[in-house]
């Protein structure tokens, strides 16, 4: 281990304790500290922050999340910050409501328990986790799965609510590191080590606002663990549940879809279909179709999950309708390809 150092966080005034071996935000992990963050590798942009004061250094990082010129100007992102000195922190983007509600993520076994195609690209993979072991985190979040014998991991959202097996909705990219286990390659019993809770995109209590749900492939998998909550407590909020596809074979999970929303008091699932104009589905980019349905949406929160261009046309959409960004939650699904 190396030296340590105080971070400190404004305007929270929070302190953490940072190794100079791990990231600030490994560190604030480790202490129940849950700043903002999506990919935790330099990457999304979600834990961008202003370094106040103190001697950094940052791992390699997308300059898409952190451009050259901010770095100049103080900008940090603080899942790549080495402290080599005492820091002080402006959080740009916090969460009172979050901050000091982290679970700090552990490191657990599990085995896998199913594997099953919903689509020609989309597979559910369950885990169990080890009885010795337990992974308590909130609806939304996602875990990083080691991809077995290579030393890197990979991070999937759970689809399901906590407390049963982990449940992920994966999409297949041939040749992928982990996706392209999904052939065939993992199968029920096969060991796969987890490490988490992970992620920000949780739902915040705001009985009173109206909700977007919003995903595109994968990022369905937190949006029908939201859904799930969310008829699990009988929501009354008026919730409209839009899905970006290519075509009428990427739809999946629409019967579960349909009996989540029977118990939602203001329920719509509106699949948007980007190449294929198959009845009785509408046409277009999702981000057309949610400009076609919505008008001021000032008075709602929006999930959104998928693809990092898919998230960034909805943020711009949303905003441009009076969402305010605070109220924006979202997970982009960026690969080791997007670095
Ligand atoms: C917070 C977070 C949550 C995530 N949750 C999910 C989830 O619930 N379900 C899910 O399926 N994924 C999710 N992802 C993405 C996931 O972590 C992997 O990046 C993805 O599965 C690809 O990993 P791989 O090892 O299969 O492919 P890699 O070996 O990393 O990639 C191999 C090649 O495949 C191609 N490729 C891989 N991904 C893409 C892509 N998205 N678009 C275009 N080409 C691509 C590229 O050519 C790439 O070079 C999430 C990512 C993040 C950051």
């Amino acid at each position: 281990m190396g030296d340590k150092h105080r971070i400190r966080f404004e305007p929270v005034g929070i302190e953490i304790e940072a190794d100079e071996e791990e990231t600030v935000l490994d560190a604030a992990f480790r202490q129940g500290v849950m700043l903002m963050h999506g990919c935790k590798e330099g990457q999304c942009s979600s834990c961008k922050s202003f370094l106040l004061d103190g001697d950094q250094q940052m791992e390699r990082y997308s300059t898409f999340a952190l451009a050259d010129y901010e770095s100049e100007e103080g900008y940090v992102l603080l899942c790549r910050v080495h402290a080599y000195g005492d820091l002080s922190v402006e959080l740009i983007n916090y969460d009172e409501e979050m901050l000091l509600s982290g679970i700090p993520p552990r490191q657990v076994r599990t085995t896998v328990s199913a594997v099953e195609a919903q689509t020609h690209d989309i597979v559910r993979l369950a885990l169990t986790v080890d009885p010795a072991d337990e992974l308590p985190y909130r609806t939304g979040q996602y875990v990083d799965i080691e991809v077995p014998g290579t030393g890197q991991w990979r991070s999937f959202s759970m689809a399901g609510l906590p407390g049963g097996r982990l449940e992920f909705l994966i999409k297949r990219y041939p040749g992928g590191l982990f996706s392209g286990l999904l052939d065939g390659t993992l199968t029920p019993g096969d060991p796969l080590t987890v490490k988490g809770p992970y992620g920000t995109c949780v739902m915040r209590d705001a009985p009173d606002r109206d909700l977007i749900l919003l995903a595109g492939g994968a990022g369905m998998a937190p949006i029908l663990a939201q859904l799930r909550g969310l008829a699990a407590t009988g929501s009354t909020r008026r919730t409209r549940f839009y899905y970006g596809a290519r075509t009428r074979r990427d739809l999946f999970a629409l019967d579960e879809i349909a009996g989540l929303g029977d118990r939602l008091a203001d329920f719509a699932f509106v699949p948007a279909l980007s190449e294929d104009a198959s009845e009785p589905y509408e046409q277009g980019l999702i981000t057309e179709v949610v400009d076609r349905h919505e008008g001021d949406l000032s008075q709602a929160d929006a999930y959104l999950c998928g693809p990092p261009p898919m998230c960034d046309a909805a943020f711009e959409l949303l905003t441009g309708k009076g969402m305010p960004e605070e109220r924006i939650f979202l997970d982009k699904f960026t690969t080791s390809a997007d670095s």
